[in-house]
């Protein structure tokens, strides 16, 4: 890693976890926007360049840090992870891009967190195209829908992949601002709603050239997908890296909020090395089972805390509501393939039928 060594990321993520995030996680759940000193909390920290190359002024975390920073930060609040974790996939698209000019205006602001990015990655979906973009003089005209984008009014640029007429996709790095030719409508969400996710729709939205970071076959981009599911992973082991530890505290003395570990320690660690391990093919089944983990650790620590885990300002329901949406965000059909027989199976198990 550049200047911060990867013991001091984990460290400084930590800190900011257990200080800042889950202190405030309750608060967060309810409200309608991230707070802005959250995220500026985390720009401070240097962690918006935590993927960015070191010549950009990034850490240049390698993946196990990456995945380890993501998790910590997960475990204190989900919604501010959520919005925070979206930025790096535009740092990366950019380190790599060959507009030079584009690299050079955006790179280095990204990676301090002066400017901060979402991105838009629907136009990608396989089947029917989403989201056009159609070649006209000076670059392209987008027409269409992005589905879900986090983190507007909270983003400078949102990186928007859409379809060309030979199937390729366009990449560009566009201002996240609503215009005569962009709409965004907020989604309302039953968890990290304070992510402000929207659905943007252009309609003749023009993209000049010098936007565009870049144009790949949609075989290459979706085999860069398929090699990419890692990170989001995290998200789950943070969830139920929570849970546990909301577990342990139960079994403490009273008064105890949280102990260090809990009765799923073992499971967590055995997740973490499946996705640590896991090649692209078996992603899909390791990302699976985080998901169903922190699912199940949900699950029982609203039984284990009691009746008052479902009042409105409590930790177990707002993890239970952020573990299902982990059932479904940053799926792709093989990975609710594997989720679908996982929960199948346990039902049936508890059931003593078949499904
Ligand atoms: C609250 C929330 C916020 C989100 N925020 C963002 C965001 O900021 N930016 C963003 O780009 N996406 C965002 N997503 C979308 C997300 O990344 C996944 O695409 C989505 O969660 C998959 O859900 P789905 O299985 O219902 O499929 P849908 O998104 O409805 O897609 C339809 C189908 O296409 C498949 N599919 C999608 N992508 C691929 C792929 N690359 N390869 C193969 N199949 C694919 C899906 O698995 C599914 O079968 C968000 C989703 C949610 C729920």
């Amino acid at each position: 890693m550049g200047a911060m060594t990867a013991a001091g990321a984990l460290s400084l993520a930590r800190q900011i976890a257990e200080e800042i995030l889950f202190p405030s996680a309750m608060y967060v759940d309810a409200a309608d926007q991230i707070p802005a000193g959250h995220l500026d909390v985390l720009a401070d920290a240097g962690l918006y360049g935590l993927a960015g190359p070191a010549a950009a002024g990034g850490l240049d975390a390698d993946a196990a840090t990456f995945c380890n920073v993501i998790e910590i930060m997960a475990s204190g609040c989900l919604a501010t992870t959520f919005v925070w974790l979206q930025h790096h996939s535009t740092v990366r698209a950019l380190a790599g891009s060959s507009n030079s000019a584009l690299r050079d205006r955006w790179l280095a602001p990204l990676c301090r967190g002066a400017s901060r990015a979402g991105i838009a990655l629907g136009g990608a979906r396989p089947g029917p195209v989403l989201l056009r973009a159609s070649a006209v003089p000076g670059g392209y005209v987008f027409d269409g829908s992005a589905p879900w984008v986090t983190g507007w009014d909270m983003i400078d640029v949102v990186h928007t992949l859409a379809r060309d007429d030979y199937g390729n996709l366009v990449a560009a790095l566009l201002p996240a601002r609503v215009s005569a030719t962009l709409a965004a409508s907020r989604l309302n969400l039953a968890a990290v709603n304070a992510s402000r996710t929207v659905e943007l729709a252009f309609t003749g939205h023009f993209v000049p050239a010098e936007l565009v970071s870049g144009v790949v076959t949609h075989g290459q981009w979706l085999a860069r997908d398929a090699a990419s599911l890692r990170p989001n992973g995290s998200l789950s082991l943070g969830v139920a890296a929570r849970c546990d530890r909301l577990l342990g505290g139960l079994a403490g003395p009273a008064g105890q909020s949280s102990a260090a570990t809990g009765p799923l320690v073992a499971e967590l660690t055995a997740r973490r090395a499946a996705l640590a391990a896991a090649d692209p093919e078996a992603l899909p089944a390791a990302r699976a089972a985080a998901s169903a983990l922190a699912f199940e650790a949900a699950g029982l620590l609203v039984t284990g805390a009691g009746s008052h885990s479902i009042l409105a300002g409590e930790h177990p329901q707002r993890l239970a509501r952020e573990a299902l949406f982990l059932l479904v965000f940053g799926s792709r059909p093989a990975i609710k393939e594997h989720l679908v027989a996982l929960l199948a199976d346990r039902a049936s198990c508890a059931g003593g039928a078949g499904v």
